[in-house]
């Protein structure tokens, strides 16, 4: 069993989405300082890097993320190659990855995996189209992962991808690093933070490989 990892690390220097707090660390305590302990203050959004968004992202009085079923977060996951798609993933994309009936977790690698290594946040990411996000609710996928910071195309303005996903109760996973993760069937572990009444929280991901 190998336990690949596709999560981002949280640091102070890390892409953080366009309005989005950013991220600060600081030790309130340092023993190289003296100190009898160490202890770090984190101050970051909930957004941030790796993370789950909830229905009460975009949906008022949607689930918060404590209430999200772990059933949907845990469990085989198909990783599918758009990595020669530009801008965003359709419907017809989706129908060229032949992905079997009844995958519940599909998680995108794209070539956003390589804006990880551009510093700053990049504006050009492959987002998901309108007829994609109805195509994953039609398909009754549970759970939707992305390889950089939102689904949604950056500028919309009606953000639809968000409202059909969310509306539908399908779990969106965003800000997965999915670079050196071969296409194919994995099984996720996807467990974000539990912050009470929150429409988001940073996730710790990692896909098994049997
Ligand atoms: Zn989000």
């Amino acid at each position: 069993m190998t336990i690949l990892d596709i999560s981002v690390p949280v640091s102070g220097s890390m892409p953080i989405f366009k309005g989005d707090p950013m991220v600060n660390i600081a030790r309130t305590a340092d023993m190289s300082k003296g100190d009898p302990y160490t202890l770090t203050r984190i101050d970051l959004g909930v957004h941030t890097g790796t993370h789950v968004d909830a229905p009460l992202h975009f949906v008022r009085d949607g689930a918060a993320i404590e209430q999200l079923d772990l059933n949907a977060l845990i469990g085989p996951a198909y990783v599918v190659d758009l990595s020669r798609v530009d801008g965003e993933i359709t419907a017809r994309d989706l129908d060229a990855t032949h992905l079997p009936g009844g995958a519940e977790r599909i998680l995108f690698k794209t070539k956003n995996s390589a804006l990880w290594e551009k510093p700053g946040f990049q504006e050009d990411f492959v987002a998901l189209a309108a007829d994609g996000a109805r195509w994953l609710v039609e398909r009754q996928v549970r759970l939707v992962g992305i390889d950089y910071l939102s689904v949604e195309v950056y500028g919309s303005t009606d953000f639809a991808a968000h409202h059909i996903l969310l509306d539908a109760g399908v779990i969106i996973l965003e800000g997965v690093q999915l670079k050196d993760i071969a296409p194919g069937v994995y099984e996720l572990l996807c467990l974000p933070l539990k912050i009470q009444g929150a429409e988001g929280a940073p996730a710790r991901a990692v896909l098994i490989q049997e």
